[in-house]
């Protein structure tokens, strides 16, 4: 099931949430009963949880709709894993940009974990904003991303996809000369509309989270093309090591890293400017498309 929040476009203030027909040309708003600004799909996970879905009460053409992310302000900051894919943790060594490692210890040997604020996140179709007087080494990183549904403490990776309700896509925006000079990597990450999140949740039944293309487009140009596969760290590894430590809640989003073919991959470094567009496409998930705009 494609689980989306969303807004008609002639009432833009209340947030709703539905379900994407097969087809992608409707969406069946669920009757929630409230408005879900905060909570986007989270309400829907909740009842599902509960054993209890709402029932459907009226269907919109998508021309009537406009997507926001789907969980639109994330009740905490997002886990994020640092170089996470095999090719991409070389590419990364060998940018200069890599604070984390000594060249020649590209392989992480333990996951690396950041944050990124619940501020941060922004939906389908919407500007990201280059601050140019901050930063304009801007770049893109395609990122399939865990929704959790059953929460937990201690989550062995035997239990941990009982724990994942769905997925969905962002965009880890991040900018390269902050990660860089300030030794670590939430500064960077953590600007305004640095979280481009979305289209939509797939719920984890319909997904083969160890094999989903993850792909990237900078103004038509493929940049990653990568598949899960490639991961060094698995979604139960990430699972039980957040855990360990950190009760779980439903709602709780991990990106689980980008592969391949980042802007700093390139010599000299392709940085994003005011008007590319960035399409990040999860293989049987979706598409996730924003502008980037310099202020
Ligand atoms: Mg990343």
């Amino acid at each position: 099931m494609r689980y989306a929040a969303f807004v008609l476009t002639k009432e833009p203030t209340k947030t709703r949430v539905g379900i994407v027909s097969a087809d992608g040309k409707t969406v069946q708003e669920l009757d929630l009963g409230v408005d879900v600004s905060e909570d986007g799909i989270v309400a829907i996970l909740k009842s599902d949880l509960a054993g209890k879905l709402p029932k459907p009460i009226s269907t919109h053409a998508f021309s009537d709709v406009r997507l926001l992310a789907p969980v639109p302000r994330p009740r905490r900051n997002i886990f994020c894993v640092g170089k996470n894919y095999h090719e991409h943790a070389k590419e990364f060594s060998n940018s200069g940009f890599d604070g984390s490692a000594k060249p020649g210890e590209d392989i992480p040997s333990h996951a690396i974990f950041f944050t990124k604020p619940p501020e941060s996140v922004t939906g389908p179709n919407t500007n990201v904003i280059i601050p140019t007087a901050v930063s304009t080494c801007i770049d893109y990183e395609a990122e399939l991303t865990i929704v959790i549904g059953k929460g937990g403490k201690g989550i062995t990776e035997a239990d941990a996809m009982k724990h994942v309700w769905g997925y969905t896509a962002i965009n880890d925006v991040t900018a390269r000369d902050w990660q860089q000079r300030h030794k670590q990597w939430f500064l960077g990450k953590s600007f305004d509309t640095f979280c481009p999140m979305g289209p939509w949740v797939v719920t984890a039944d319909e997904v083969d989270a160890e094999n989903i293309p993850v792909k990237c487009w900078v103004n038509g140009e493929l940049r990653q093309n990568s598949n899960t596969k490639d991961l060094i760290f698995d979604i139960p590894n990430m699972i039980a090591t957040v855990s360990a430590g950190i009760t779980l809640y439903p709602g709780d989003l991990i990106a689980t890293g980008t592969p391949v073919g980042v802007g700093i991959g390139f010599k000299p470094p392709k940085y994003l400017v005011n008007g590319d567009v960035v399409v990040v496409e999860m293989g049987g998930i979706g598409k996730l498309e924003n502008t980037f705009i310099a202020e």
